[in-house]
């Protein structure tokens, strides 16, 4: 014997009240009947939906600056930062022309988000050196194909008008405000859209 921890097992005949199997029946519904006036775990989905945290990080945005042109710039650093690597791009060369798309010389010609390797963490939102991405309180959708899980450009770039813009004030974080303070850092140049300019310093 290895060790003194053995037990003999006994077998002990059922009653004839335990053979009806009715008490434990009966204590089993007791237990049923109990939950009837419980407030329910679940919800009826899609009707109704939960309110979702204030921190909840869903699908991702590439957010444009004031003039409409992408802010990302192909730096790579998400795609670094990211522990699942989900993220994948290709760089490319402005041209002549096109100061109106991208903000950069270097922009994202192609970017792509695996959706089933991402894990929402958010650390390519804060390694962006550019506020470019940020994560949104979007879900991501479902699909029946892999291969539809992945996000492209089209997905992830925010619209240019108005109506089609994400709004992520609250995904900046303090130091990102105060970084804004800053007007004459050329990244923190707004457009004041009458005079058709960029202005800073105010
Ligand atoms: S949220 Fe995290 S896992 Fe998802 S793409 Fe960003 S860094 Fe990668
Ligand atoms: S999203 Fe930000 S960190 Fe990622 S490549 Fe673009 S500029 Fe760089």
């Amino acid at each position: 014997m290895l060790t003194n921890r053995s037990q003999v097992v006994v077998k002990k005949e059922m009653t004839f009240i335990e053979r009806m199997y009715l008490p434990a029946i009966f204590s089993g519904m007791l237990i049923t009947f109990k939950h009837l006036f419980k407030k329910s775990a679940t919800i009826k989905y899609p009707e109704q939906t939960r309110e979702f945290s204030k921190i909840y990080r869903g699908q991702h945005v590439l957010k444009r600056d004031e003039k409409g042109a992408e802010r990302c710039t192909a730096c790579g650093l998400c795609a670094v930062a990211c522990p699942a690597e989900a993220i994948t791009m290709t760089a490319g060369e402005r041209k002549p022309g096109e100061e109106a798309l991208y903000r950069e010389e270097k922009y994202a010609a192609t970017y792509e988000i695996n959706m089933l390797r991402c894990i929402f963490c958010g650390d390519c939102e804060e390694a962006c050196p550019k506020e470019a991405i940020f994560l949104t309180d979007r879900k991501v959708d479902s699909f029946y194909t892999r291969k539809e899980f992945i996000y492209g450009k089209s997905i992830l770039v925010e619209g240019l008008e108005n109506d089609k813009r994400v709004d992520v004030s609250v995904r900046e974080t303090k130091a990102v405000e105060e970084f804004k303070k800053h007007k004459e850092f050329a990244h923190n140049e707004t457009y004041d859209k009458n005079k058709k300019k960029t202005v800073a310093g105010h």
